[in-house]
């Protein structure tokens, strides 16, 4: 059964995860304010926390705000749709009813509610019960550069015998981890990129736990962003089995296999003595 986050939780979430929000900016098509949106609705339940592999899902929309005609807002009372945040991209893909289809472009993380955003097919949107669909060949993309940027940190702190404290990252495009400090050798790279690929070809479950403060603090005292874990009732800690547990709001695959050939591209030199690693992965 799926339990309920409190709103602090959920809300901490949206603006926290593994890493700091990263990507370039974006622009919506119109200058809305998005509290338009979200005002006294309650926060979204958030399905994907829960379950990663939900590529579809029924729902209940609570509000539709149109958009000039051809894109509307929607809010529903819970979502597959994971919001852009923590270097993760927004999720893409439909809405539909009986009443209507919506293409979502975008999915917003706006004071603890997920807001849709898309074009609208066909009909006029309503409040009532929908269906929704995850655009997965896309999302499962998302999931194994996710997983793979945690593989990363731990074979780059493997190969350069440091613990790594990450800063940033995005993984639509480009696709980067970033740390604080110089960048690594070359030869310390190869070195993290064939850790990695061995641990690929050997298998390792990722592992998802609820864990209260208190049991939290015993295991994430290595964690790269430990210093930046938020203080919630509930916190979601993702471990890929033989790596340290590191707390994270995103969606990761189950087994590091499906992250398939990963490839540490380079190590790109940033200002405030930080660096990124840009990898790919591929089937
Ligand atoms: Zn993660």
């Amino acid at each position: 059964m799926l339990r309920v986050h409190s709103r602090s939780a959920v809300e901490v979430y949206g603006a926290f995860s593994y890493k700091r929000l990263g990507g370039p900016g974006e622009q919506l098509a119109t200058s809305l304010n998005l509290d338009q949106v979200s005002e006294g609705l309650a926060a979204t339940e958030l399905l994907y926390l829960r379950n990663t592999e939900l590529a579809r899902a029924q729902a209940n929309v609570l509000r539709v705000v149109p958009e000039k005609g051809t894109h509307a807002y929607l809010v529903l009372d819970r979502s597959i749709f994971h919001p852009k945040g923590g270097g993760q991209p927004s999720d893409r893909g439909k809405i539909t009813s009986p009443q209507f289809a919506m293409e979502v472009k975008r999915a917003i993380f706006h004071q603890g509610v997920v807001i849709h955003w898309g074009r609208i097919l066909n009909g006029t949107p309503s409040v009532g019960p929908v269906s929704c669909e995850l655009d997965w060949n896309y999302r499962y993309m998302v999931m194994r550069r996710h997983t793979a940027a945690h593989l990363l940190d731990h074979c780059l702190a493997k190969a350069t015998s440091t613990r790594v404290e990450t800063t940033d990252s995005w993984l639509d495009s480009p696709c980067y981890v970033g740390y604080k400090g110089e960048p690594p050798s070359s030869p310390s790279l190869e070195l993290a990129q064939r850790l990695g690929e061995e641990m690929i070809n050997a298998g390792a479950h990722v592992k998802i736990d609820f864990l209260s403060p208190e049991q939290s603090k015993l295991v994430l005292k290595n964690a790269p962003n430990f210093e930046r874990v938020p203080r919630l009732d509930e916190i979601r800690v993702v471990t890929i089995e033989g790596c340290d547990p590191i707390p994270c709001g995103g969606t990761h695959v189950s087994n590091i296999r499906e992250i398939g050939k990963l490839s540490i591209l380079r190590a790109e030199q940033m200002p405030d003595l930080t660096f990124r690693v840009h990898f790919s992965v591929e089937s």
